[in-house]
C-alpha cells in the first residue's frame, strides 16, 4: 500500500508498520473513501490527519528504534502515534498529548481497539511537555510553533532528537534538533504545512 513512500526516503521498516495500521480507522465517516489517498484530511475541530508521506518522513527523521521513549505533541486522530507505537515495540513507549477532549477520547478508543498498549494518551497542553515522564529520547510536534520550544528541549535526553515545524500559518520548516553531548544542533529539513500549536 505505502511502497511509493520509498521515493521519499522512507525505510521498508516504516512502510511495513504503515501497512499494518488501517488509516480508514482514523478518518471521519464521510471521508472513508479518501482514507488511502496521500493527502491530509480534516478530522473536525479545525484539525487534520497528516498525509501518509508526511507521517513516513517524520518517522524516518526521528530515527525511531525499538525501545524509544517518545513524546508526541498533537495526538489528533492518533494515526501517527499508532505507527510510532509499532516502531518502538513493547520495550518502547509513546506518550501523546492532545488539547481537544473529543479528539483525545476518539484516539484513545482507537488505540484500545487496535490493542496498542504501549501508548499513553494524555489530555493537556503540549507546550508544557510532560515533566513527570521526562526525559524522552524522541520528541515530535505534529503542529507548528512560531519559535523553537526551549522548554521541551529540557525534556529531551542527551543524544535525543526533536522534530518540529517552525514558521507561520502559510509556511513552516521542519526542524530536526539534536542534543549531542548537551550541545544543541539544528538542521532544516523541508518545507511543510501543519496546523498551529495553540
Ligand atoms: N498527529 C496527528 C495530527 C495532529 S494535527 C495525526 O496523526 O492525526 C495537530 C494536533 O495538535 C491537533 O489535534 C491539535 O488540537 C493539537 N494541538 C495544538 N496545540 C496543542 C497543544 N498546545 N497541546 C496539545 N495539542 C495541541
Amino acid at each position: 500500500m505505502y511502497e511509493h513512500l520509498e521515493k521519499w526516503g522512507v525505510s521498508k521498516k516504516i512502510i511495513t508498520a504503515m501497512n499494518k495500521i488501517d488509516r480508514k480507522l482514523f478518518v471521519p465517516e464521510n471521508l472513508k473513501d479518501y482514507a488511502y489517498e496521500d493527502i491530509p484530511l480534516t478530522i473536525g475541530y479545525g484539525q487534520t490527519i497528516s498525509a501518509p508521506h508526511m507521517v513516513g518522513i517524520m518517522c524516518q527523521e526521528l530515527e525511531l528504534n525499538e525501545g524509544d521513549k517518545v513524546l508526541e505533541i498533537g495526538t489528533g486522530s492518533g494515526y501517527n502515534a499508532a505507527i510510532m507505537s509499532l516502531l518502538v515495540g513493547n520495550s518502547g513507549h509513546i506518550y501523546t498529548i492532545e488539547r481537544i477532549n473529543e479528539l483525545h477520547k476518539l484516539a484513545k478508543k482507537r488505540f484500545e481497539k487496535l490493542g496498542l498498549t504501549n501508548i499513553t494518551a494524555i489530555l493537556g497542553d503540549g507546550k508544557e511537555g510532560l515533566r513527570e515522564f521526562a526525559p524522552f529520547n524522541k520528541i515530535v510536534f505534529t503542529c507548528y510553533s512560531k519559535k523553537l520550544p526551549e522548554k521541551l528541549l529540557e525534556q529531551l535526553s542527551n543524544n535525543g532528537t526533536l522534530l518540529i515545524p517552525v514558521g507561520n500559518e502559510f509556511m513552516q520548516i521542519l526542524k530536526k534538533i539534536r542534543k549531542i553531548n548537551e550541545k544543541i544542533i539544528v538542521d532544516d529539513l523541508i518545507n511543510v504545512r501543519f496546523v498551529p500549536l495553540v
